[in-house]
């Protein structure tokens, strides 16, 4: 905490857990968002959740006091308006909920987009240049290394799941879960919430398919 009245309150993204509350703020803070953000805190219309005033597509930068910090929206990944934060400065990148460090991904996937979340990790490693990357649970911190770890995990796990599938395993069965546990324990077998997500993240990502191949092509 600081003793210096907070100018910018940055939604990192509209999920719950992260967004509301900042109410506490509102004499000094201006709100900020990406803008797929808005219309979803707005709906909560609730009193302690302001709604923000400053909504970005790709790219913010906000200055104070001598410091740069770089708001970027990257795609859609972890929600459709994740915003992760660079301060160029101390090369410090803060990416709420969708690096997770050391983690695999959250139980059944709830707004996630398997392709963009690839593609978003991608961009990240090869755009933007920091060391630590603090992530919006713990444990704290990462490095930039923990971004290509998390897309090496995601890259894993789509491919054990379509193989697990090729071999004529039953989605969701215990042996489907099983196959794919056994092709990414070596890699992920120790990281949080291996054993209790893992079948969690394969039932995400059957649903996100089958809602994808649902959705006429135009
Ligand atoms: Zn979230």
């Amino acid at each position: 905490m600081t003793d210096q009245p907070v100018r910018y309150l940055v939604y990192s993204h509209d999920h719950a857990d992260h967004s509301t509350g900042g109410a506490l703020f509102a004499e000094t803070a201006t709100f900020v968002s990406h803008v797929n953000a808005v219309a979803k805190i707005e709906a909560l219309n609730d009193a302690n959740t302001p709604v923000p005033t400053i909504a970005f597509d790709d790219f913010l930068s906000l200055e104070l006091g001598g410091t740069t910090l770089e708001l970027y929206h990257v795609g859609p990944n972890h929600s459709d308006n994740s915003v992760v934060m660079l301060q160029p400065d101390d090369r410090v990148l803060f990416a709420v909920d969708f690096i997770p460090v050391n983690g695999v991904l959250f139980q059944t996937l709830p707004d996630f987009d398997p392709e963009g979340m690839i593609a978003s990790l991608t961009w990240i490693e090869e755009n933007l240049d920091f060391v630590t990357l603090i992530p919006g649970h713990p444990p704290v911190p990462g490095t930039k290394a923990t971004v290509g770890e998390v897309r090496g995990y995601v890259v894993a796990l789509m491919a054990a799941v379509r193989a697990a599938q090729d071999e004529g395993l039953a989605d969701n069965s215990p042996e489907m879960v099983e196959s794919v546990r056994a092709a990414l324990e070596p890699d992920y077998g120790d990281w949080n919430n291996f054993a209790e997500w893992l079948p969690m993240n394969i039932e995400g990502l059957l649903r996100i398919w089958s809602e994808e191949s649902a959705t006429p092509t135009p």
